[in-house]
């Protein structure tokens, strides 16, 4: 079976398809020839996830998969939340995200946090959804050179490191997206 991964990051493909089943062939944008600018503009990370997997099953035919990710910072209410990206203002920009998220939280003592991970599957006219979380804390500086966005920030409960001082192997096993993977990887093993 052909199945669309909607994203052109082509570690995070590489990464899905050697967890799956021969019988699966993942397939990235590119290789539909997608070069929408798909806009994210729902209000939930699975409203922008199904958003993203629909606009291809839709215009493409194709069973697809789409992921939406966010920081969810408990003494901001959640935020950034699905605005993650674009917290600090447009273009997205980590650097300006981090340090203003640093900034919000200089007065709080409350520095816990999650990474949300929503995964929305079309898969022969039915949906499913999957979730992945890693809880853990904002640190009041930058710490690390690895990973990506939020990384060197956000230290997973239980360790010592940031998401920035961990190989992406290790990262994987407990980060809110390989989470995620995992159960739409296990779901789509069982799928006759
Ligand atoms: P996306 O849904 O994967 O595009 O992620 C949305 C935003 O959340 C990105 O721009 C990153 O800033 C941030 N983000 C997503 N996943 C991670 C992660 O694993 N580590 C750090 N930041 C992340």
């Amino acid at each position: 079976m052909k199945l669309v991964f909607a994203t052109n990051n082509l570690n995070k493909l590489k990464e899905v398809q050697e967890m799956l089943p021969n019988s699966i062939q993942l397939l990235s944008l590119k290789d539909i020839h997608c070069y929408d600018e798909i806009d994210e503009t729902e209000t939930t990370l699975e409203g922008n996830a199904q958003l993203k997997a629909d606009y291809i099953t839709k215009k493409f035919g194709f069973n697809c998969f789409a992921d939406d990710t966010g920081l969810e910072v408990e003494s901001l209410d959640g935020k950034p939340g699905v605005y993650s990206a674009r917290f600090a203002g447009e273009p997205s920009n980590s650097e300006n995200n981090m340090q203003k998220l640093i900034l919000d939280l200089e007065a709080k003592t409350n520095r816990k946090a999650q990474f949300r991970t929503a995964i929305s599957l079309n898969i022969n006219d039915n949906k499913f959804l999957f979730e992945g979380i890693c809880k853990g804390e904002i640190s009041t500086s930058k710490q690390g050179e690895k990973g990506f966005g939020y990384d060197p920030i956000f230290k997973p409960k239980g360790f010592n490191q940031s998401f920035a001082e961990m190989t992406s192997k290790e990262k994987n096993k407990i980060s809110h997206r390989g989470i995620a993977i995992q159960k739409l990887v296990e779901f789509l093993s069982n799928y006759k």
